[in-house]
């Protein structure tokens, strides 16, 4: 059975994302948000999808929503890079020690505020309030 799947643009996905915040408010789950983002962008076109990562990171790259990131720490080290949450470059979170060297303490991200102790941190939940 052939799925016939359509990629909405940048554009749609951002004005989706303004309808659904604003008609329903702090949004509590990814899961949530991208569902509702879904409905918005249906309205246009049945067979569009979107992912969840990518609702997330347009919201934060145009700067629609404010977003509360919990998590749950891993037994893994970090490895800087990358942030998991909007694919910003993650930075040294650093301290003096007593010695007057620095210390890493762990990760941030400046674009969304994630960020990781040196165990990494994975976000489990997100919370999406308009801005
Ligand atoms: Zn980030």
């Amino acid at each position: 059975m052939a799925m016939a799947y359509r990629k909405p643009s940048d554009t749609e996905v951002v004005e989706a994302i303004k309808d659904a915040l604003h008609r329903h408010g702090v949004v509590n789950s990814q899961r949530k948000m991208t569902e509702l983002v879904l409905k918005e962008l249906r309205r246009h076109d049945s067979d569009y999808s979107v992912s969840e990562a990518r609702v997330r990171r347009l919201a934060i790259r145009n700067d629609l929503a404010k977003i509360e990131i919990y998590g749950r720490e891993t037994r893994d080290k970090t490895l800087a890079g990358a942030c998991p949450v909007c694919g910003g470059r993650t930075k040294r979170i650093r301290n003096l020690t007593v010695y007057g060297g620095t210390v890493t303490m762990g990760y941030r991200c400046s674009v969304c505020g994630y960020w990781t102790g040196l165990r990494q941190r994975v976000p489990t939940l997100y919370v999406f309030s308009p801005k």
